[in-house]
């Protein structure tokens, strides 16, 4: 506990969206690992000079892929990424938990939320998560290819049943949200069918990924839940699949939801290659329908791994592995899993617009509060590339003197090169703190008003390198305690603090328990008696940080606000 000292955080300029504060210099007080207000004329037992330097809330990261099978068997699968040298961003593409959490912490993060968690695989996660140091965290669970949602879907369960599964499943595992991947196509896939469409029916239910997400997204709306479903629409990756993530959008009947990864979503089937930016369409959509949000997941150039729950799409995929292999695995009645490490290349044509296409979407979306900046770590590249992503949206000649490198017709065949638009440190704030601090409803966090939680990076402004300075802050505040110094960790080791868990708590029907445990009996993959994970549990695989409970409110309003 930093118990009652007083600390002064002085002169610096401070960007807090949520309290309309765009650069203005204030002082900020601590106490407790929160702001306060101090008594008038309460001396600071603690000052520190912040002039020349830009103050926000610590980041943090909605979509990031950090915990749970898929990034072990990458690990496993490439063990030569691990050998690579400290400032060699290969070394981030697959990094164990610890590294993980200070390469984070040493951005200015604070929090991540892992966005592909197999309920069976629950605990694991919620584990290695724990292992993660500093940051808070959190996870969403995986529905929508799981047998028993797909079969009573298929036998006629009504809203009121799928909500309770709902319900049962996040209070089991302890989820903060529930995430859909190409919904019923991981199942379908097992039944031998290599793509499905939005109408398309899956050979065995019968049932169509509209429904799927018709029925999560109500479900979610019934019980509160602030974050509403996320989205990894049909289709990831394929040319013309704009016509599936609309059809998705149209799915919704204007239920709120955020669609995850959208460049991978974004695909026209146009021009000479028979492959184009759609980036304009799906702006176009998102822009009418304030209930939307959305993540990037801007590729970036280099080595990767793409690790996904789509088995359908990554098993498509598998011929473009570099290094020539992957792994691909079934989770028995559950869920799916791909591993296919990649390198996106600046002459390729393919992957040069796809990088345009995503920092199409980021400068062409009106508002700043509907889109999150992420690279669907590692998918589209490693999370430690986003003061280079920042640095692009940021800087229109950087930006162009990169699109000048890449294969010459991509220039040709898409908007970027007329787009003049550079964010604002505003809008970087929004993007990457205080927008997804709303988006999945955490009040204390991502904003710097009185009783928000200390969690606060100071980055030495340099107006000429984005890069430089988001890669370095000059000081990483969790609760309160300084974590980082000049881009460096800044505790011994094993005095660092320990993050905390976030999940909802949504209502459960208390009869619901022994029907799915019967059924999850008999399809299940783990015995329902492990299933359920209880509060003192969840706080051992924490290591004994906070639990983070967040409230649902059920009935209330559709939005984001
Ligand atoms: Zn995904
Ligand atoms: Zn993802």
């Amino acid at each position: 506990m930093s118990g009652a000292r007083l600390t002064c955080l002085r002169g610096g300029r401070v960007h807090d969206p949520v309290h309309g504060v765009d650069g203005e210099v204030r002082d900020l007080w601590l106490r407790g690992g929160r702001l306060v207000e101090p008594a008038p004329g309460e001396p600071a037992d603690t000052t520190i000079d912040l002039s020349g330097c830009i103050v926000m809330a610590g980041g943090i990261d909605l979509h990031t892929h950090i915990g749970g099978g898929k990034m072990n068997l990458a690990r496993l699968l490439l063990p030569e990424l691990q050998r690579h040298a400290d400032g060699d961003p290969c070394r981030h593409v697959a990094p164990g938990a610890i590294e993980t959490g200070w390469r984070y912490v040493e951005m200015g993060y604070t929090a991540a939320f892992e966005p592909a968690m197999v309920a069976a695989n629950a605990r694991q996660t919620h584990m290695e998560l724990g292992d993660t140091p500093v940051l808070d965290h959190g996870a969403y669970v995986m529905l929508g290819n799981d047998e028993m949602l797909l079969r009573r879907l298929a036998e006629g369960a009504g809203p009121e049943e799928i909500r309770d599964l709902i319900a049962w499943t996040l209070h089991a595992t302890k989820a903060m949200g529930v995430k859909v991947v190409n919904p019923a196509g991981i199942s379908a896939f097992k039944f031998d069918q290599r793509r499905l469409d939005v109408d398309e029916p899956h050979r065995h239910w019968q049932v169509t990924p509209r429904q799927v997400l018709q029925s999560l997204a109500q479900g979610l709306q019934a019980l509160g839940v602030p974050h509403p479903l996320h989205i990894h629409a049909s289709n990831l990756g394929v040319a013309g699949n704009i016509d599936s993530t609309l059809a998705t959008i149209d799915a919704l009947e204007g239920l709120p939801a955020h669609l995850t990864h959208v460049q991978f979503h974004a695909y026209g089937r146009e021009g000479p290659k028979k492959f184009s930016s759609a980036a304009r369409a799906l702006v176009e959509a998102l822009d009418a329908r304030p209930q939307l949000s959305v993540d990037v997941g801007q590729i970036l150039f280099g080595q990767t791994v793409t690790a996904s729950g789509d088995t359908m799409r990554q098993f498509a995929n598998a011929g473009l592995a570099s290094p020539r292999k992957s792994v691909f695995s079934d989770i028995e009645c559950e869920a799916g899993c791909g591993v296919v490490p990649f390198r996106y290349r600046e002459s390729s044509f393919v992957n040069a617009l796809q990088w345009a296409i995503g920092l199409e979407i980021f400068l062409q979306a009106k508002d700043p509060w509907q889109v999150v900046l992420t690279t669907d770590h590692p998918n589209g590249g490693p999370f430690t590339s986003y003061p280079h992503l920042i640095r692009l949206l940021c800087d229109r000649d950087f930006r162009d003197a990169q699109l000048a490198r890449l294969h010459p017709e991509v220039a040709q065949q898409c908007a970027l090169k007329d787009i003049r638009r550079e964010l604002t440190l505003q809008e970087v704030a929004i993007m990457t703190r205080a927008g997804p601090a709303r988006l999945l409803g955490l009040r204390d966090r991502g904003h710097l008003g009185t009783g928000a939680v200390a969690d606060i990076a100071v980055y030495r402004d340099d107006p000429l390198d984005r890069e430089r300075m988001f890669t370095t802050p000059e000081w990483v505040f969790k609760d309160g305690a300084v974590v980082a110094r000049q881009g460096r960790r800044a505790t011994e080791p094993g005095q660092e603090p320990v993050g905390g868990t976030f999940f909802v708590v949504p209502d459960i029907d208390p009869d619901i328990g022994r029907a799915l445990r019967r059924r999850h009996a008999r399809w299940g993959t783990v015995n329902p008696d492990h299933l359920e994970i209880g509060c003192d549990e969840l706080c051992a695989c924490g290591r004994g940080g906070r639990l983070l409970p967040v409230e649902c409110f059920a009935g209330r309003e559709g939005g984001t606000a």
